[in-house]
């Protein structure tokens, strides 16, 4: 059994080889690939979530699991308060042939899906992106989304001053102006608006948001969480990962039940259209599907020669 470390990932994992991954397997989830029930559970002990995700897609092989969740009282220690391990199992025999630390697929898995979405449905010359949270995950949706649409400028807001180096690098490394702004000048300027908070009510209202946006709401993994005006996302055409995770714990479970929802899998697979004018609002709901994860833990497996 193959035990890699977070070291050892975030040599071989970068966010070419994830948005791939992430890609592919969003793809086969039109098919055969499917993802098991989630399991995530309210411990009761330090504020922390803690649950399991997990999936079989018989094109790759890939079975497997990944347990952790998000302690949020990790910052303040100098941990990322999102922790996790990704276990893959041998599906000709069921044996666990590998044990991988899951932080930095997590970010860089979360990262590919915000940015498979913005590369279908956004609009292909977007001025703007606007990226709402600064925590652990936001450094990599910046980079992710960086590469897939030649941004102007990029606008960063948090509800507390955080410091912006790593951003700040991130988007001069990529040759993109890059700025703090008030939530509401972040909003009404960007064609493509990145949520990654832990927010449990809407962050702003429906009316700030221009026709054209497109936005990518990455932080609403639970149950309660919310980090959207459900009348924007009424307004707009609403994509997701997986259907029935996005109504139970994504974004789209403070909708009514019949609102229509479309996976970005049969957008990739051109069984449904994506974006279909200039003016048209398009929410994608990243609710995060374990098959994303283990599709990122075998390129790292394939990448390190482990296999
Ligand atoms: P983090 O704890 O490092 O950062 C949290 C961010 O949310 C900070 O910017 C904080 O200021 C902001 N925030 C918290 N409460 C807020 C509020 N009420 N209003 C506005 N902003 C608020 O967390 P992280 O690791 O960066 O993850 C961010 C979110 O993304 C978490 O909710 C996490 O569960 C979620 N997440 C989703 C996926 C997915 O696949 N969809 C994957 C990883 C993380």
């Amino acid at each position: 059994m193959h035990i890699i470390t977070e070291q050892q990932i975030a040599e071989v994992l970068d966010p070419e080889i994830a948005f791939f991954a992430v890609q592919d397997v969003f793809a086969s989830m039109e098919s055969a690939a499917w993802n098991f029930p989630v399991v995530r559970e309210s411990l009761g002990h330090q504020d922390a979530l803690y649950g399991f995700k997990s999936g079989f897609d018989p094109a790759s092989g890939a079975l497997g699991l990944k347990a952790g969740g998000y302690w949020p009282n990790n910052a303040s220690n100098g941990i990322a308060n999102h922790q996790s391990s990704i276990f893959l199992f041998d599906a000709e025999s069921g044996q666990c042939s590998s044990l991988l630390a899951g932080n930095t697929i997590t970010a860089l898995r979360t990262a590919a899906a915000a940015a498979v979405s913005i590369d279908r449905l956004s609009i292909t010359d977007p001025g703007t992106l606007g990226l709402l949270g600064t925590g652990h995950q936001s450094v990599f949706q910046l980079e992710a989304a960086l590469r897939v649409r030649s941004f102007d400028e990029v606008m960063i807001w948090n509800r507390s001053g955080r410091e912006l180096q790593k951003h700040l690098a991130m988007a001069e490394y990529y040759g993109v102006r890059c700025r703090e702004g008030k939530l509401e000048e972040v909003v009404r300027e960007s064609q493509v608006i990145i949520t990654i908070t832990s927010c449990f009510e809407p962050l702003f209202p429906s009316q700030w948001v221009n026709g054209g946006t497109h936005i990518a709401a990455m932080g609403t993994d639970t149950k309660g969480k919310q980090e959207l005006d459900p009348a924007l996302s009424l307004r707009a055409e609403r994509f997701t990962d997986e259907i029935a995770q996005s109504r139970t714990i994504g974004e789209f479970q403070h909708l009514p039940d019949d609102a229509p929802i479309v996976t970005i899998g049969s957008v990739i697979e051109g069984t449904a259209s994506g974006r279909s004018n200039d003016d048209q609002i398009t929410v994608f709901d990243g609710t995060g599907v374990g098959l994303q994860d283990l599709a990122c833990a075998q390129a790292v497996i394939k990448a390190l020669g482990a296999s």
